[in-house]
């Protein structure tokens, strides 16, 4: 009987004494400890919810939780002060805007580029001043990929800039000048004009690896200088045909080589239904996917796949972009003579790139 009451004495004393020790300090102190308490609470809520909710944030579900998880991390490791403080609050408004609408982030691009379609054309156009864009969409795990189309262009060309057009993404286009460029002069300019990227596929769709060093200059002037005369642009990339590089090929060109780490076979089986299918099985950050938009050989199959395959990137989460705009965003740098199959970022020259996007893709992706 004693022991029970002894207890209950004990453990009344000890409340007692807490709150007696908690009265004795002086009241500014005490505000100021419960209101520590309150916030780190808070931030701890806010902290748990941003997590799940940015998983289960719909199609582009890897993207946004990949961006929540570095926006943690480089908090954590208080690299960037401006970003991780006052970047905060501007990307909680940006993740919000792309759960509940792709389109509608038109409004919150200019600040921080949340959008698929409008990230892109504000990184193109604030490519002059926009430091602090760059920045942000740098931070940010973009899927990046490159649809990319040969040996045009030709009839099906602007069938394929109709369906780029409409969703407002970019392509690349590997021109070849002889009897393409020459008589479809209007779909070239269409094309640059629209910003597609413009490379060279020399202007007799030449077999360069079996080719002397003479014959590789010369179908390489003579492209330029057609390509000079109708969109005043020579091609900063090439394709070789056929995509075959020998020593001669590699000593003659003075330009990065573009190949590719997908290809449809377009030119193959002429099926529309095999291109899709190639491409949304084997689609991931960085790759260079290879099509034809030369009618005489693809048929319908390659602009009606595309009218299917943009769509359904867009609906991934993934930015339709240019050859050189991909391998600039995943850090890579092209040289001249250098050979190039894809960008993927889990390779990038830039280490902690490499690191975030394998925290985020590693295990899923090839
Ligand atoms: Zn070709």
């Amino acid at each position: 009987m004693e022991e029970p009451d002894a207890k209950k004495r004990k453990s009344g004393s000890i409340k007692e004494q807490v709150f007696r020790g908690w009265k004795k300090i002086p009241l500014p102190v005490r505000a100021f400890l419960a209101l520590s308490a309150c916030v780190g609470i808070v931030l701890l809520f806010a902290g748990l919810l941003r997590r799940p909710g940015s998983a289960a944030g719909g199609g582009a579900g890897p993207d946004v939780s990949g961006t929540g998880a570095f926006e943690a991390e480089s908090a954590a490791e208080g690299e960037g002060s401006e970003t991780s403080v006052s970047g905060q609050p501007e990307i909680t408004g940006g993740d919000k805007k792309e759960g509940s609408g792709k389109t509608d982030a038109s409004g919150g691009s200019k600040a921080e580029g949340s959008g698929k379609p409008d990230d892109e054309k504000t990184e193109e156009s604030g490519k002059s001043g926009g430091a602090k864009t760059e920045a942000s969409s740098e931070r940010k795990l973009r899927k990046l990929v490159a649809l990319t189309y040969d040996d045009g262009p030709s009839n099906a060309t602007p069938l394929i800039l109709d369906t780029l057009e409409k969703y407002g993404v970019k392509a690349t286009f590997f021109v070849v000048g002889r009897d393409q460029v020459e008589y479809h002069k209007e779909a070239l300019i269409r094309a640059y004009n629209d910003g597609m990227e413009i490379g060279s596929h020399t202007y007799d769709h030449r077999i360069l690896s079996k080719s002397t060093q003479e014959q590789i200059w010369e179908t390489m002037w003579k492209n330029d200088e057609l390509l000079k005369e109708v969109i005043g642009f020579q091609p900063k990339i090439m394709r070789p045909t056929g995509g075959g590089i020998n020593d001669t090929v590699r000593a003659s060109i003075d330009r990065p080589m573009i190949l590719w780490n997908i290809d449809t076979l377009d030119w193959k089986y002429e099926d529309k239904d095999t291109i899709v299918n190639t491409v949304k099985a084997e689609v991931h950050p960085g790759a260079i996917i290879l099509m034809h938009d030369l009618i005489e050989t693809t048929g319908d199959s390659t602009w009606q796949a595309t009218a299917e395959i943009v769509p359904w990137l867009l609906e991934q989460g993934y930015e339709l972009v240019t050859v050189s705009e991909m391998a600039k965003a995943y850090g890579y740098t092209l040289q001249p003579g250098g050979t190039y199959y894809s960008f993927n970022p889990l390779w990038s020259p830039d280490a902690e790139l490499a690191a975030r996007y394998y925290q985020a893709f590693g295990p899923k992706e090839p």
